[in-house]
């Protein structure tokens, strides 16, 4: 039974996935990423993960395809720099992965990982001018620009999360201030919440939140747990989505205005909140953008879920299988 090993490696979660060859995951582990403990805690947490996920399972793992949040050296098999994953520096990832598991191993950026599978599988098919955009820790971005992904000079292309939608915002990890991700990312909005909540604004959230073994309760809160309390109707938990609706529409619309999509494919866990979150940011885009490229648009969710980034770096693992 011949798989490739597709790994996600985000600023969260990692998860690792055998893929046969039509795309299909066959078998999986979702595990946090230690980010506290740098690359080398981070790959030993990958390396576990992926033996978790392949198991004592009879396969035959042909290569390994990791799809990792950050700037991306695909030949040299170097996470350049990564936002999200602080402390990392040129970190050598794929040859030492390689050692461990004596196969071959690709690296691509997570979001463009991403783009290749909803093209090959899910909303992106037979599509040829599209934006795949994942909504997550940090803001990804997959251009696929007249049937292909669009890597740029370096590889670097695409980081739609690090335009500057505020000259004069928070701080972000790539150097830049307001970029789009330190505004409409999942961490923002949790940033947020946890400034509301901490400013004693009244609010059931916390309630929502799972406790976590030496965490303070503020810390346990996440998307899900606003987007839990905003639909059981908890008024702060709704205005939070409401005002970060708006930070993704705006983006949205510069994204309209510079590619002329046919689609935009919206991913990443913050895609999961639907309707509450996307239907007010598109309005906000329809505002903004010229009307002309925004009318042909369809914005649509990524159909592979939490499985895209997996399954489009497997895709590209299995390119270099013969
Ligand atoms: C990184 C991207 C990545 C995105 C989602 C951003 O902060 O710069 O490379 O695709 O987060 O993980
Ligand atoms: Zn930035």
């Amino acid at each position: 039974n011949s798989v490739v090993l597709g790994i996600d490696l985000g600023g969260t979660k990692i998860l690792s996935a055998a893929v046969d060859r039509q795309g299909k995951v066959l078998c999986r582990d979702l595990t946090p990423t230690p980010v506290a403990s740098g690359h080398p805690g981070v790959i030993e947490a990958i390396k576990e993960s992926a033996g978790r996920a392949i198991g004592h399972k009879p396969f035959d793992t042909k290569a390994v395809g990791l799809a990792a949040a950050g700037l991306v050296e695909s030949a040299g098999g170097i996470v350049h720099t990564s936002p999200n994953l602080p402390g990392w520096t040129d970190v050598s990832i794929t040859q030492e992965l390689a050692r461990t598991f004596g196969k071959p191993v690709f690296i691509i950026n997570d979001a463009h990982a991403a783009a290749i599978g909803e093209l090959k599988y899910g909303a992106g098919r037979g599509c040829r001018h599209f934006i795949f955009i994942t909504l997550s820790t940090g803001i990804g971005g997959g251009l696929v620009l007249d049937g292909k992904i669009y890597e740029g000079f370096s590889g670097f292309g695409g980081e739609i999360g690090h335009m500057v939608i505020d000259d004069d915002g928070p701080e972000c990890a790539c150097g830049n201030r307001g970029c789009w991700e330190m505004l409409a990312s999942g961490k923002a909005l949790e940033r947020e919440a946890r400034r509301r909540i901490a400013s004693g604004e009244p609010t059931s959230i916390l309630s929502y939140c799972r406790p976590e073994p030496e965490r303070a309760q503020i810390d346990c809160l996440n998307a899900k747990t606003i987007h839990t309390a905003a639909v059981n109707g908890d008024i702060l938990a709704l205005e939070l989505i409401k005002r970060h609706a708006y930070y993704v529409g705006v983006g949205l619309a510069n994204i309209v205005n510079i590619f002329n999509p046919e689609r935009v494919i919206i991913g990443g866990g913050l895609s999961n909140i639907g309707d509450l979150l996307l239907k007010p940011a598109i309005e906000e885009a329809a505002r903004r953008a010229f009307k002309q490229p925004f009318k042909g648009v369809r914005f649509m969710k990524a159909e592979l879920g939490a499985d895209a980034g997996v399954i489009g770096a497997a895709a590209l693992a299995w390119n270099h299988v013969m």
